[in-house]
C-alpha cells in the first residue's frame, strides 16, 4: 500500500521506522533539518505588515523546490527530512491558507519517497494562541502535532512548543502532551538510547540561557523547566527555528540549535538547511546554503564529520 507521506506522524509515533527495528545503534547516519518555509512571509515582510497581504509566495515555491531538489541528489541518502515548522504563513481561518498549504504540500510530493518527511508545528501553523480546533486541523493535515520514534537507537521528541507560549484556549492540550513528553524522558533513560534529540520551532533560548523573554523565545519559568527536564534525561540537543536566522548556544551538555529559514531570512543568513551527522558519540551539524547544497553536493563533508566520531 503506497503511504501518505503528509500522514506518517500517527498514535504519537511515525510509521516511516517501526520501533522494533530500531532500537539498537547500527552505525553512523544523518538527517536534514529546515525550517520556516512559511509562504506568504517574503510579501507580507516586503509590505511591512503581518496579516492578510500574505497573497504571493512564488519565491518560497522555488526556493523549498530548491531545498527538494538538493536533498532529493544527496548520496547517501539521509534517514529523514525534518520541517521545524511554520510550514505556511496564513494562520488558521485567514484567506490564504488553503492554497498556500496545497501549493507546500505539491513541492514535497516530489522528495525521494526513500527520505521520510517529519513536521513539527509551528506558531503559523496552529496560531499563536492556539486552540484545539487549530490543531485537529493541523493534525489532520500533516500529522501528530507531538510525537516520538527512534532511528537506529537514537530517540527523536517532536514537541508542539506553542502549548509552552500560550495554552490558555487548550490547556487540556497542554497538560496531556506534558504528561506524554515526562514518560518519553522517562522511557529514554530507561531504554539506554545512544541520543536523544528534541525538534520543536520555537528555540528555548537564542544565545544564552538567561537572556530576556521575546517574541523568539521560550519564556524564562518554562524554558529553566524544559531545560532542566531536558538535561536530566541526557537530551544532547534540541533543533528550531521561528527566528529566520542562525542562531543557539549550551546549556551544561545541551545543544540548543536553531536554524535559519528555507524562506524569509530576517538576518544576514542565506536561505538553507541544516546537515546533521549522529555518530556513536556525538550530534555534529552545519547550515548549509541552498545554493552550494544544490551546486556543490556535501559528500566530503559528510565522511569528514563522520570521522570526528
Ligand atoms: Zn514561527
Amino acid at each position: 500500500m503506497q503511504r501518505d507521506i503528509f500522514s506518517e506522524a500517527r498514535g504519537r509515533t511515525l510509521g516511516a521506522f517501526p520501533e522494533e527495528k530500531e532500537l539498537q545503534w547500527k552505525s553512523p547516519f544523518y538527517f536534514i533539518q529546515g525550517a520556516d518555509p512559511q509562504f506568504g512571509l517574503m510579501k507580507a515582510w516586503a509590505l511591512g505588515k503581518w496579516d492578510n497581504c500574505d497573497d504571493e509566495w512564488e519565491e518560497e515555491i522555488r526556493l523549498t523546490e530548491q531545498a527538494v531538489q538538493a536533498i532529493n541528489k544527496l548520496n547517501p541518502k539521509p534517514k529523514f527530512f525534518v520541517l521545524c515548522g511554520d510550514l505556511v504563513h496564513a494562520l488558521p481561518g485567514t484567506p490564504w491558507r488553503a492554497n498556500q498549504t496545497k501549493d507546500l504540500k505539491k513541492v514535497l510530493e516530489d522528495i525521494d519517497k526513500e527520505i521520510p518527511l517529519v513536521f513539527v508545528s509551528g506558531n503559523h501553523d496552529i496560531g499563536n494562541v492556539p486552540t484545539s480546533e487549530a490543531i485537529d486541523e493541523y493534525c489532520q493535515t500533516w500529522g501528530d502535532d507531538y510525537f516520538s520514534f527512534w532511528v537506529g537507537g537514537v530517540l527523536f521528541l517532536v514537541l508542539n512548543s506553542q502549548l509552552y507560549v500560550d495554552s490558555s484556549k487548550c490547556l487540556n492540550l497542554k497538560q496531556a502532551q506534558d504528561k506524554w513528553l515526562d514518560t518519553q524522558l522517562a522511557m529514554a533513560k530507561e531504554k539506554m538510547c545512544k541520543h536523544a534529540i528534541v525538534f520543536q520551532h520555537i528555540p528555548l533560548f537564542l544565545k544564552n540561557v538567561d537572556e530576556e523573554d521575546d517574541y523568539f523565545n521560550i519564556n524564562k519559568p518554562v524554558r529553566l523547566e524544559l531545560m532542566n527536564k531536558f538535561t536530566n534525561a541526557g537530551i544532547k540537543a534540541v533543533f528550531s527555528g521561528h527566528y529566520h536566522r542562525n542562531a543557539g548556544g549550551f546549556y551544561n551538555n545541551l545543544d540548543m540549535v536553531v536554524s535559519s529559514a528555507i524562506g524569509c531570512q530576517l538576518g544576514e543568513d542565506t536561505h538553507g538547511l541544516r546537515i546533521v551527522v549522529v555518530t556513536a558519540d556525538k550530534i555534529i551539524h552545519r547550515y548549509y546554503s541552498l545554493n552550494k547544497l544544490s551546486n556543490e553536493g556535501i559528500e566530503k563533508d559528510l565522511l569528514d564529520m563522520i570521522k570526528q566520531e
